[in-house]
């Protein structure tokens, strides 16, 4: 209580205490505001009229001040103007009490503006619990906010992370995808694609038709400039044939130099593709220095034909194939049924050949060979036959290229060979003098591209225990076509080995006369076509082989004399040694065996 007037102040300070509160005085504003900056009471009862500082000034001072500011303040005041009590009011002031002082008016007021504080500061502190409930509340959801951007920072990472690896495999199962379906060197489709492309279009009825193209002496390119120009020429294959095609239909590689077209263009526009397709192939391929020009065949399945399965459509495009590389380079061969019974023939037949080898079904039947000057045996040709149990005999002709194709040749002629061994052992056992004699034996070409095949005859020569002079091997004139440094070294071994060679069916193939001298050879035998062509006016070709041969140092066989007349003939031209049905016919062992024994002259 600020009061100038001790008198008021003591009835109001009495009033007050009795009611039971404590009291501060003060007398004038100055030394109020320095008390007032040690304690701050409940409220202020506050004079207008103070010597020094005014009850207005204090009332400011006391409003400015952080301390004090809510403190509600009462003005006591005698002046009963309104200005005056509005101005107080203006200045923060609660209330005011007029003098003279009725004690029931000061306790109430006092109490209702000390009720009014503290319901304000009860107020105020719900307020300020309600506030900080919400900063903290704020902070929380702040936080919850930040943790929520996190985790959905973290989760769309998190499904980035997954779509990148998920795309990966997918690229990865492309990559797989594509590699099981497609030919590493060209790119092309491959055989487990085709096959399943095909087995689609076999089940879903739709008409295609199916062929197989295969490169022409593709064997003697990679040969000739290595395989990497062989796998160059493929891949620059593959890409005019799926050029070509283009949306025709599709190719692929099945290996090799074998290609699968697979085409819905049926008939004659399945032809003419095919026809178009080995054109492109005719125009000459740059392989890096070199440039090569090639042939390919195809072999034509049309799908009218009721298939089961893709084997058979493969099966049946191979035979069409295979024909079509009988007939020569760039022939199309569409598959007929003369064609499926032919191919069907020969599988029986290559089944029946393995068995027969097995079961030892062959035989050798033995051709003279004479000294046409003297009538002389000079020896024989081994001539293989087979004693097919269901079929009877069946001459070589009908066997040995199917033999050579399959490789079962190199069986056929070692078994050959060994016979022959034995039956000269047997002979010698017998006190035949063989001195003088010598066993021909076929040798088919194909032995020579077999790397290790010099190898293989000498040991096999050298198990049967024979005089290398003893043998002459006869090699057909195709051997020198394709002749590589390989032949020649096999054929100069042999040759150093002691045994003698000679050239079979000379005239037929294609050799090359110019190349003829580097081959080591002892002999060649005449093909009985010139003979049977022989005339008595004309046999101006038997007489050049003759000439060329002696020139060359080469003994001359005539074959396949059937007559005086020819013998007679070939002799007068200085033909060596002649063999034909003229002198015998191929025979049987105890026959060869009469006429060594008897050492007779062989005279027709
Ligand atoms: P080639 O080597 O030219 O054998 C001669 C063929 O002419 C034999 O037929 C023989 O019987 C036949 N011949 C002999 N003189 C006459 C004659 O005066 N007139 C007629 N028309 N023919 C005569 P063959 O035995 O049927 O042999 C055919 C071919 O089979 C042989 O032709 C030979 O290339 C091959 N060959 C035979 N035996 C073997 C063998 O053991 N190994 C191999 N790789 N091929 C063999
Ligand atoms: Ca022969
Ligand atoms: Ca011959």
């Amino acid at each position: 209580m600020i009061e100038e007037n001790l008198n008021n102040l003591k009835i109001l300070f009495n009033v007050l205490r009795d009611e039971g509160y404590r009291v501060l005085v003060a007398t004038d504003g100055v030394t109020a505001l320095e008390k007032l900056d040690q304690v701050v009471p409940d409220l202020i009862l506050l004079d207008l009229m103070l010597p020094g500082r005014d009850g207005f000034e204090v009332c400011g001072e006391l409003k400015q001040n952080v301390r004090t500011a809510d403190v509600p303040v009462i003005f006591l005041t005698g002046v009963t103007a309104i200005a005056t009590k509005q101005r107080g009011l203006a200045l923060g002031a609660v209330d005011y009490i007029t003098k003279p002082y009725q004690a029931d008016e000061v306790l109430s007021r006092v109490q209702l503006h000390l009720k009014l504080q503290s319901l304000q500061l009860t107020l105020q502190a719900q307020n300020q619990k309600l506030s900080q409930e919400i900063t903290a509340r704020r902070i929380i959801e702040g936080e919850l906010q930040k943790l929520n951007s996190t985790l959905e920072c973290r989760v769309q990472e998190r499904t980035e992370a997954l779509f990148q690896a998920l795309q990966r495999l997918k690229e990865q199962d492309e990559q797989l995808r594509h590699k099981a379906y497609h030919d590493l060197l060209t790119g092309l489709y491959n055989r487990s694609w085709l096959i399943q492309h095909l087995t689609e279009s076999l089940y879903t009825g739709q008409q295609k038709t199916t062929f197989f193209l295969d490169l022409d002496r593709f064997k003697s390119i990679n040969d000739r400039f290595g395989h990497l120009s062989g796998d160059l020429l493929l891949q620059q294959v593959a890409h005019r044939l799926q050029t070509f095609l283009g949306r025709n239909g599709v190719v692929g590689r099945l290996g090799g130099d074998e290609f699968l077209v697979i085409t819905p263009l049926q008939g004659q526009e399945g032809e003419a593709i095919a026809k178009q397709l080995i054109e492109q192939l005719r125009f000459p391929f740059q392989l890096n220095h070199y440039t090569v020009q090639i042939g390919a065949c195809v072999g034509i399945v049309p799908t009218t034909a009721p298939y089961h399965n893709v084997t058979e459509i493969l099966r049946d495009a191979d035979i069409a194939l295979y024909q079509a590389k009988r007939i020569g380079s760039n022939t199309i061969v569409v598959l007929t049924p003369q064609m499926q019974q032919q191919a069907l023939e020969r599988i029986t037949l290559e089944g029946d050949l393995r068995r027969g080898i097995e079961q030892d079904e062959f035989f050798l039947q033995y051709q003279p060979i004479v000294a046409l000057k003297t009538r002389q045996l000079v020896g024989f040709e081994a001539l293989i036959r087979w004693n097919h149990p269901h079929q009877g005999c069946i001459p070589p002709a009908q066997f040995i290229p199917l033999a050579e194709e399959t490789g079962l040749i190199q069986q056929l002629d070692a078994w050959v060979l060994k016979a022959v061994a034995h039956q000269w052992h047997s002979w010698q056992h017998q006190g035949i003098d063989l001195d003088q004699i010598t066993i021909n034996v076929n040798l088919a070409a194909i032995h020579f591209q077999q790397r290790d095949f010099f190898k293989q005859l000498e040991i096999l020569l050298l198990q049967l225990n024979l005089p290398p002079s003893a043998i002459k091997l006869e090699i057909t004139e195709s051997l020198f076509l394709e002749s590589s440094a390989l032949t020649l070294y096999t054929l100069e071994q042999l040759t150093r080995k002691g045994f003698k060679l000679c050239i079979d069916d000379f005239g037929t193939g294609y050799s090359s006369l110019s190349r003829l001298h580097t081959f080591p050879m002892q002999g060649l035998k005449i093909d009985r076509s010139f003979v049977s062509a022989m005339s008595e006016d004309s046999s101006v070709i038997v007489q050049t082989i003759i000439a060329l041969a002696h020139h060359l140092g080469l003994d001359v066989v005539a074959e396949g004399i059937e007559c005086a007349q020819q013998a007679e003939q070939l002799q007068n031209l200085g033909c060596d040694l002649g063999q034909g049905f003229w002198f015998a016919r191929p025979l049987g062992i105890p026959q060869a065996t009469q006429l060594l024994h008897e050492a007779v002259l062989i005279c027709g």
